[in-house]
């Protein structure tokens, strides 16, 4: 038994150095790209649930390479809250989604009430001038903040939840809308509903792909959808990727829902092209 166990370190290691390894070559990568050309935002739909209208799109950062070859988020999004590299690129995707948004507009094209929502880390939320960096970028694009969700999961709360709170209050005050991304996950603190001013509810695509009749994450589901509503949240169901998920989260009671059933993250030139369409089935 302790051979196979010295065995089995020296399997961890190795795969950990190879860990390693890959991200040493990606932080290599992202440190090279200076002025951030090689950030591309992918855009999901975002659909209503009753006529899978678009309602809007989640903005989802990508990098490429040096050979083109695509990156995605969950790789290197860790190493740049790490090395603070997030800031100077979360600026870069709020711009982006300002000036993205602003030309959809203006070629008439984007839904009256859509919005994009972006995502947001705690190390750029609590950096100062957070919010004015947002302004500031509306006001360069002519963008309305009622057409801006922000995204945060619950871990961005739990470090430093007063101040986090009024980093809120302020955003929402400016007009942008909040979304409590990944309920269910982590921490789940049924509090943050009641006292942080969120706008929108997203169920984690853990309990989307779980829901089968009757299951424990079906009744979780159904429990969660019940206490939004009733605080007025709308319910958004993320990773909806069956016919079967579509019909029961619409069932429960849910407003909105994103997933592979309808699209993947698209580029912006695609995602052009389907609010061209006038629905999408
Ligand atoms: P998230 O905010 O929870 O984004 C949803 C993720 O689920 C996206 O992965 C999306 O492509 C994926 N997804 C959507 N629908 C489906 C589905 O039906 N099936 C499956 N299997 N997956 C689906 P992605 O784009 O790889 O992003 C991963 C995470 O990276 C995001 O999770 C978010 O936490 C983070 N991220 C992405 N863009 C940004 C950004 O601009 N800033 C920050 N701070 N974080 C970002
Ligand atoms: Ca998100
Ligand atoms: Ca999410
Ligand atoms: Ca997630």
């Amino acid at each position: 038994a302790k051979r196979e166990g010295k065995n089995n370190f020296q399997i961890f290691d190795e795969t950990l150095a190879l860990g390693t390894e890959k991200r040493l070559n990606i932080l290599t990568l992202l440190r090279a790209d200076k002025s951030n050309s090689q950030y591309a935002l992918y855009y999901q739909p975002i659909c209503h649930i009753e006529n899978k209208r678009v309602v809007g799109f989640e903005a989802l950062v990508r990098f490429y390479d040096d050979n083109g070859c695509l990156i995605f988020p969950d790789e290197f999004i860790p190493i740049l809250e790490e090395t603070g590299m997030i800031i100077d690129v979360g600026r870069w995707v709020i711009n982006e989604c300002c000036c993205q948004l602003a030309q959809w507009q203006a070629d008439g094209c984007f839904p009256q009430d859509g919005y994009i929502a972006f995502n947001v880390s705690a190390k750029e939320l609590l950096q100062a001038g957070f919010l004015q960096g947002i302004k500031d970028c509306c006001q360069t694009h002519g963008v309305n903040p009622r057409h801006l969700v922000m995204e945060i999961t619950e871990s961005v709360i739990i470090d430093k939840p007063e101040k986090v709170k009024l980093i809120l209050n302020d955003v929402r005050e400016f007009g942008i809308k909040l979304a409590l991304d990944d309920f269910g996950t982590g921490y789940s603190s049924l509090s943050y509903l009641q006292n942080y001013p969120f706008d929108i509810l997203k169920i984690d695509k853990s309990f989307i792909d779980d829901l089968s009749e009757n299951s424990k994450d079906t009744k979780i589901t159904k429990a969660i959808v019940a206490l939004a509503s009733s605080m007025d949240l709308k319910v958004s169901a993320e990773g909806v990727e069956t016919t079967f998920a579509y019909e029961t989260i619409k069932s429960l009671g849910a407003d909105i829902f994103q997933g592979y059933l309808v699209s993947k993250p698209i580029d912006a030139s695609k995602a052009e092209q389907l609010l061209g369409e006038s629905s999408v089935s």
